[in-house]
């Protein structure tokens, strides 16, 4: 039997496996002992991971070859991998020629390697011209991307999982970790174990497993983040529980943000957030007077049309109580895709460049082109997720790329995107797997490898770059994501007279290299590291400079900011409710977000039996106050709707709601419908999800819409 050290594909956690295979096969699997992120253990997903590698199954869900269709009336035919991307390189000439290079665009993926996604990034800024590229981590990280930068100047979590084990207090804000990131509320329970004096404060509409557990449940109305924060930060200035000397010495904008915190006494804002103003004083008590203060956020934060303002809030809270650059203590967003981290370090997304640099300043577009050796990069702002599915909808873009993900089922108002999806003149699919809502919609699907097959690294929550390693060769015909992005920028670059960009590739450690010299002298340099390093000691957080022997595990140490005077900015943020509001007519919160036991549409989770074993079937979750009232038992179905949708789903009674609220897991749409035809979850949850984003960081509201909920007799 051989072993392979590679990484867990799902979450942000970054778990270290070890794949077992007889070279042609995976066996097995289990948690990698030296991996600093799991220490050997691995979460129900992650153990069974081995199971959705059997040969059997892989057989009828993979895609195995590439296939294309001439017209939207017919079958997609397989084809040789030189044929098809030469005709997809000629028409890509065509309508960038016709058209203009923004005629075209890509949708790729925080499931991306960072080799994949650096080339992809490279392709469309570098070779095409267009800055229309965007990754599903727009729906799962940019508002945190959005804070870090405004407040702290740098998009770098300044923290480490081993900050769990220093702090007094863990402060969870719109995060079930015990679901979404299992190891890490592993050591959360560890620690605490290990320190009866540690508390956990959970902010939550739900009553999760998470919030269960808490010493401190602040179960607020959805989208009043900013109000609490605001609130806290209002009774640490009344009882002086502030770190004046480093609000002075080391932050700026203090005064401004007093004025406005002025107005959020403990019992305006109870109101506002609906909980007891006693526990509200409580939990800033905790904040201002512990020694380490730890926050970690993630999905009820960023997912929201004030997804900045929730981020920025809470990193003033951190900054007022100097609770940041020291042990135990600081803002840690948590990452919910396996490689959000290495998409956001090349810039794989619209608004970002190459090492953390920004597609809106012109010196950081000169140093990209500097390094692809092109005359320019575009100051052309591209199309963010929401927006790129727009523009294909009114035909501004014509081709879409997608890769290694979902949007037919991840993205909110199925309708816009799938409508967008049909009008689009070429639909490109990159997937390993064909079971996808989205697969249904291309007209070219190239056959990628995937998890156990392909070779590159990954960066976790905690900026700690992993190795992930094949352990067996691709499946049938399918190719590596890089390997495809390359082929196809060579056959366009001589079909657009280029030479430059260079996509001379052989090995993703090449690509990384081109990734690594990038960084040299920017906040995340890694300029120290190399293939052969990680080989030998490890997986390694970053910063990790030439001459440096270890990455640095916790930033802002030295009270240097990454902002251009070097100190913290607080943002005067204003508190507004989430853009939907409640009305007779649709009088549900609808609240969406991960269940134990399964990853984002399924595709590969919903491969395994043992993990439906948790929740076998979709339901709208509801607090049984209002199913009484409505006269909904357990069990009967509701029809759910709004403006954008409808679905039929079984109604389950849950104490973790409060009246008014409803939640629905993010994982079913139609591929997956179990038992009778009435149960079906058309097009999923995002169905009914609003599409209104945030102004900064365009993250869509995801966590909160509007519904109204009725029981149907389908006899
Ligand atoms: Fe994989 Fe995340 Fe579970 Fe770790 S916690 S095993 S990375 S799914």
């Amino acid at each position: 039997m051989l072993e392979t050290k590679s990484t867990c594909c799902y979450c942000g956690v970054g778990c270290g496996v070890i794949i077992e295979s007889d070279g042609a096969q995976v066996i097995g699997v289990r948690g990698d002992p030296a991996h600093p992120a799991n220490f050997g253990k691995l979460c129900s997903k992650g153990s069974n991971l081995h199971l959705t590698a059997q040969p059997l199954l892989q057989q009828q869900v993979r895609a195995l070859y590439p296939e294309m269709r001439t017209a939207r009336n017919q079958e997609r035919q397989p084809v040789d991998w030189d044929v098809c991307l030469e005709t997809l390189a000629d028409k890509f000439a065509d309508c960038i020629q016709t058209h203009g290079a923004d005629s075209v665009g890509f949708y790729i993926s925080g499931q991306l390697l960072t080799e994949d996604y650096y080339v992809f990034n490279k392709l469309a800024k570098g070779l095409i011209g267009t800055n229309n590229i965007d990754s599903n981590s727009r729906l799962c990280m940019s508002s945190a991307v959005a804070g870090y930068k405004q407040s702290l100047g740098a998009d770098a979590p300044p923290c480490s999982y081993a900050d769990i084990e220093l702090s007094d207090l863990i402060f969870i804000a719109g995060s079930n970790t015990a679901y979404a990131h299992p190891i890490l509320y592993r050591r959360i329970e560890q620690a605490r174990e290990n320190n009866p004096a540690l508390k956990v404060i959970v902010v939550d509409p739900r009553r999760t497993d998470t919030a269960r557990d808490a010493d401190l449940h602040l179960a607020i109305l959805p989208g009043t983040d900013v109000a609490l924060f605001h609130g806290m930060l209002h009774l640490c200035l009344w009882e002086d529980l502030i770190d004046t000397q480093f609000i002075a010495e080391h932050t700026e904008g203090f005064a401004e943000l007093k004025q406005t915190v002025r107005d959020f006494t403990p019992a305006f804002t109870a109101q506002i957030c609906g909980i007891a103003e006693k526990d509200l004083v409580q939990a800033a008590r905790w904040f201002g007077q512990s020694k380490a203060a730890l926050s970690l956020y993630c999905q009820g934060l960023n997912q929201s049309s004030a997804g900045t303002a929730k981020n920025s809030a809470l990193i003033n809270l951190h900054l007022a109580t100097g609770q940041i650059g020291k042990p135990g203590a600081g803002p840690f967003s948590l990452t919910g895709q396996p490689n959000a981290m290495g998409g956001r370090e090349v810039g794989g997304m619209a608004n970002l460049l190459s090492a953390h640099r920004d597609l809106s300043n012109s010196e950081h577009r000169a140093e990209v082109a500097a390094l692809w050796n092109i005359p320019s990069v575009s100051d052309q702002p591209g199309k963010t997720a929401v927006e790129l599915f727009e523009a294909v909808r009114t035909g501004e873009i014509k081709i879409i790329w997608i890769v290694c993900t979902n949007p037919a089922q991840s993205m909110p108002d199925q309708n816009l995107i799938r409508t967008a999806l049909e009008k689009a003149e070429l639909v490109i699919v990159q997937e390993a797997y064909h079971n996808t809502a989205t697969v249904a919609y291309a007209d070219v699907l190239l056959a990628a490898s995937t998890w156990s097959e392909k070779s590159g690294t990954v960066t976790n929550s905690e900026r700690r770059i992993s190795r992930v390693r094949a352990a067996i060769p691709a499946l049938g015909e399918a190719r590596h994501d890089w390997q495809i992005a390359t082929l196809f920028a060579q056959k366009l670059a001589k079909k657009l007279n280029k030479t430059k960009p260079d996509f001379t590739y052989d090995h993703p450690e090449a690509i990384w290299n081109e990734h690594r010299d990038s960084t040299a002298g920017r906040d995340l340099d890694i300029t120290g590291l190399s293939y052969a390093w990680l080989e030998e000691n490890g997986p390694q957080q970053w910063p990790f400079p030439t001459g440096a022997t270890a990455g640095k595990n916790r930033l802002y140490q030295d009270r240097l900011f990454a902002t251009t005077n070097g100190k913290a900015r607080f943002i005067n943020c204003s508190y507004a409710a989430p853009a939907e509001k409640i009305t007779p007519r649709h009088p549900f919160a609808l609240n969406t977000g991960r269940l134990r036991d399964q990853w984002h549409g399924m595709s590969r989770t919903g491969l395994v039996a043992q993990l439906y074993a948790h929740a076998p079937e979709p339901c709208i979750e509801m607090a049984s106050q209002d199913m009484l009232r409505r006269f909904i038992n357990d069990g009967d179905f509701v029809e759910v709707s709004n403006q954008r949708g409808t679905q039929i789903l079984i109604a389950k009674a849950s104490e973790q709601l409060k009246t008014g609220q409803s939640f629905i897991a993010m994982h079913w749409g139609e591929e997956f419908v179990s038992g009778s035809q009435a149960n079906h979850a058309l097009f999923g949850v995002n169905s009914l999800c609003n599409p209104r984003f945030d102004p900064i960081s365009k993250q869509p509201e995801l966590k909160h819409s509007t519904v109204k909920i009725a029981k149907v007799d389908l006899v």
